[in-house]
């Protein structure tokens, strides 16, 4: 049997390998295995979004799952906790989740302001400088998130526009 399963698809019937890996955190932590537990796990697993509590309640309720925001907040605690699952904060007074099991287990993003669009990427570079500012400073580094925000493609193309609030350049006024 193989636990190897890099590049699993949101097609595959579920995904029971990350699932089983949630059990085992559960189990060590001497809590149940429960099928709620395991329903909100299946959501987030299967999923390649960053998935606010919303969109998993949603996700669950289109399976035929009543999974109260309560049990929710609490798997995704869990998960939160196990490793299996990052938890973000794109300033938009809710958090959103992803697993951390993708292709890509280290990336950054692009989050846009008007439609809410998270966007991946990866970047040499970015690790380069990280390197260097870890030696000059002596630091050992964690994790490292990067979050660029603005206009995505598709909302410049709609012709939204930003507005600028506040001082844009403080020191130029004194
Ligand atoms: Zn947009
Ligand atoms: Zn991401």
């Amino acid at each position: 049997m193989t636990e190897t399963h890099k590049g699993v698809s949101r097609n595959e019937e579920g995904s029971p390998p990350f699932i089983r890996l949630f059990g085992r955190y559960l189990r060590d932590q001497g809590l149940p295995v429960t099928s709620q537990r395991e329903a909100v796990a299946k959501v987030v697993f299967t999923s390649e979004e960053h998935l606010s509590v919303d969109d998993i309640e949603h996700a669950l309720r289109l399976l035929g799952e009543r999974i109260g925001k309560a049990t929710i907040y609490r798997t995704l605690d869990l998960l939160v906790r196990s490793r299996l699952v990052e938890e973000h904060d794109f300033g938009e007074g809710f958090k959103r989740y992803e697993h951390r099991l993708s292709n890509q287990p280290v990336h950054e993003h692009l989050i846009c302001v008007e439609c809410a669009t998270v966007t991946e990427f990866e970047s040499d570079e970015l690790y380069k400088i990280e390197n260097r500012v870890r030696e000059e400073h002596g630091f050992m580094p964690v994790r490292h998130s990067l979050e660029i925000y603005g206009l995505c493609r598709s909302c410049q193309k709609a012709g939204v526009q930003l507005t600028n609030e506040g001082l844009i350049c403080p020191i130029e006024i004194i």
